[in-house]
């Protein structure tokens, strides 16, 4: 059993898995570089209030244009930047990036910013976190730091002390992708947060009966915490007005807007003040 099997393995691993581990490494060595090269960018994506219909906030989604490559997506960069610890340098540089470009927007504005894991075990993160709000004069009740329920499946202390630090200091934490960890319910007993963004894979299946009612369940159960409930990926005005029934407070997807340019935003910010004001 194990000659066949281990000839199999081997086979396996051979040709197919050297080129991925070459192809692998180009791309960490790719990303290394493309730091400095200021390849990266920042997009943003509206975030809105159901009831008020006023834009709330905005995530930052990074992108990296690549000479080579083309625009790659975070999908496909993020994990070798976590790999090789570059994700540290790079979430600094968002960080700041997103700070700067929320310092001109209406004071309601906030600002959310995507963090690894990698980043919170850093052992540096709360002190670039301040640098960042002190650099661009942000308050730090308007910066949203989403993490995954990966980040809070980490055992290590320096997480979950870090997320205490951060929250100490008026930052909120959300809580991204709820209801595709292996345990959502759980999570929320072991770090407090102050938002959920529910999975936009439960919002696409929304006329799912099944999946309405879990969406329905996540909601009232924020309400029930204290939490606010957001959720992602809202494409069409059917799904936004059955959150509207179900009382969620905030939705982000495409319906509202795509992940902009800041110029965008600002441009879309000032128009809807303008309209405030004549109306
Ligand atoms: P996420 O934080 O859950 O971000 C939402 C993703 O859904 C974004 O993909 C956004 O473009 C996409 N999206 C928004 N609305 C819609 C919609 O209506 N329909 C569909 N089909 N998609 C929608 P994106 O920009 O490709 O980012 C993917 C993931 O990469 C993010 O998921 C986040 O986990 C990660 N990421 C992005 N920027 C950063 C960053 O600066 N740092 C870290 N650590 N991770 C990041
Ligand atoms: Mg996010
Ligand atoms: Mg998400
Ligand atoms: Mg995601």
């Amino acid at each position: 059993r194990g000659k066949s099997e281990g000839r199999n393995v081997y086979r396996f691993f051979e040709p197919g898995m050297d080129a991925m581990v070459r192809e692998r490494q180009v791309l960490e060595t790719d990303l290394e570089a493309a730091l400095p090269r200021r390849e990266f960018e920042l997009d943003f994506q509206p975030i809105m209030n159901i009831a008020s219909g006023d834009i709330v906030g905005a995530e930052a989604l990074m992108r990296w244009r690549s000479p080579a490559r083309g625009l790659v997506a975070p999908d496909d960069f993020i994990p070798a930047a976590e790999e090789t610890g570059l994700i540290v340098q790079l979430g600094d540089w968002a960080l700041r990036k997103a700070c700067t470009a929320a310092a001109g927007w209406p004071h309601a504005m906030r600002i959310a910013v995507n963090v690894s894991a990698v980043q919170l075990k850093s052992g540096t993160f709360t002190r670039s976190v301040i640098s960042a709000l002190a650099f661009s004069g942000v308050p730090a009740d308007r910066l949203e730091l989403e993490i995954t329920e990966t980040v809070l499946m980490d055992e290590s202390d320096t997480v979950l002390k870090t997320l205490s630090q951060l929250r100490d200091l008026g930052i909120r934490i959300a809580l991204d992708d709820f209801g595709t960890g292996y345990s959502s319910l759980g999570y929320l007993r072991r770090f407090p947060v102050d938002k959920i963004k529910i999975d936009r894979s439960f919002i696409r299946d929304m006329d799912n009966r099944d999946t309405a009612a879990i969406v329905r369940t996540v909601i009232g159960l924020g309400a029930q915490l204290g939490i606010t409930v957001t959720a992602e990926g809202v494409e069409t005005e059917a799904q936004l007005d059955m959150l509207r029934e179900a009382g969620c407070v905030e939705a982000q997807g495409y319906l509202i807007g795509v992940p902009s340019k800041a110029a965008d935003i600002n441009r879309l910010l000032r128009s809807a003040a303008a309209l405030r004001q004549s109306g």
